[in-house]
């Protein structure tokens, strides 16, 4: 089938025209000089520009795939999880589009979206496997049986590993957002600082095998930065401080994944997310998981971060096994992707 997407749920208002796992047009247009000034997204001002950046993409979209309304089978937004108010621009669009041009809509889950990406970058892929969704709201482990069949095996139990890079960049001045600014700096530097991985303990004193945390290595940043600010005159070793949380990061994402994937029997893991483009998670876990014999897939950078091509994807998925939304259907600022199955009507 082919559908054409809208994504509106946080920073980028993005359009895409894609039939089944074959990209035809896609836009993305990026919020982020705009929260920039403010140090981080402000949820009012990402809804005003969706509003505004909307229709102008939606034309391009169509004029780059050389498309006309007739041609397209079904139209999608993504309805959760987000910003409520941001989702609500995609969402009102996507419903008033079906039903003037009389099409199917079908709202999608945002994370539903951010697996898809793993078969637009490798479209012989099949379940099952595991998808490593890394995020600026997500650190998940997700088994993916088949369209719409989702278990989640791990998950973060405070911050997602992609806002302790926005948070530490922050910490240590580097701006918004932090995930590109760190890696950058962490190839000039050394592994030096010894930071707490984040073990979740179960009640039986073992550590929880696949949830993370990112609190404390936080806050262990901040620490270290503070004992290293207050010892002589000499200028912060800031590469090495980066080099060394990301070392970290990556290292606890690594030993997750593979656990997981190794006593569920799954031999490819497709990461997902803007943490995806980590070149020290790349590489920990591309050795990690050759030593395993495990398959890992890292999608273009351009796939990883937001965008609608994954959520036509997902939609085209949907649709082609007769899947359809109720124009009733909201926006969600929640909603577990174990739940996607209520998105469409019985
Ligand atoms: P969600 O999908 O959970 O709702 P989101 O859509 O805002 O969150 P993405 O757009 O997938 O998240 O990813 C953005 C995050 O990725 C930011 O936190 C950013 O710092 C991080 N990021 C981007 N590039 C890199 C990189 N090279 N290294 C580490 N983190 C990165
Ligand atoms: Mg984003
Ligand atoms: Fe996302």
């Amino acid at each position: 089938a082919i559908v054409l997407a809208l994504e509106t749920s946080c920073d980028e208002t993005a359009v895409a025209i894609v039939e089944d796992r074959t990209v035809h047009a896609s836009v993305v247009s990026s919020q982020i000089d705009l929260h920039r000034q403010y140090g981080g997204i402000v949820p009012e001002v990402a809804s005003r520009e969706h509003v505004l950046t909307l229709g102008p993409a939606i034309e391009q979209a169509l004029a780059t795939a050389q498309l006309d309304w007739a041609a397209i089978d079904g139209i999608a937004a993504t309805c959760a999880p987000g910003l409520v108010g941001a989702l609500l621009v995609g969402v009102t669009a996507g419903k008033t589009l079906a039903m003037v041009h009389d099409k199917p809509f079908l709202g999608v889950h945002h994370l539903e979206g951010h697996i898809y990406a793993t078969y637009l970058a490798d479209p012989a892929l099949e379940p099952p496997f595991l998808c490593l969704l890394v995020s600026g709201g997500h650190t998940s482990l997700i088994q993916v049986q088949d369209c719409g069949e989702y278990v989640l095996l791990g998950q973060t139990r405070d911050d997602a590993a992609g806002e302790a890079f926005d948070k530490v960049a922050r910490l240590l001045d580097l701006g918004y957002p932090g995930g590109p600014v760190i890696d950058r700096l962490a190839r000039d530097g050394q592994v030096v600082f010894a930071l707490p991985e984040g073990n979740i303990s179960q009640p039986d004193g073992s550590s929880h095998p696949y949830d993370s945390s990112f609190s404390g290595l936080k806050t262990a940043v901040l620490r270290l930065v503070g004992k290293l600010r207050s010892q002589s005159g000499e200028a912060l070793p800031i590469a090495d401080v980066a080099a060394s949380f990301q070392h970290t990061v990556a290292t606890a994402l690594t030993k997750r994944a593979i656990a997981c994937a190794r006593d569920h029997q799954l031999s490819t893991i497709a990461v997902g997310g803007g943490v995806a483009a980590n070149s020290g998670l790349r590489q920990q876990l591309q050795a990690a998981a050759a030593a395993q014999g495990l398959r890992v897939l890292f999608p273009p950078l351009s796939l990883c971060t937001d965008n609608a091509a994954m959520i036509a994807c997902a939609a085209a998925d949907h649709l082609n096994r007769g899947h359809e939304s109720d124009l009733s259907l909201g926006a969600q600022s929640r909603m577990p992707l174990t739940q996607v199955m209520d998105l469409y009507k019985a």
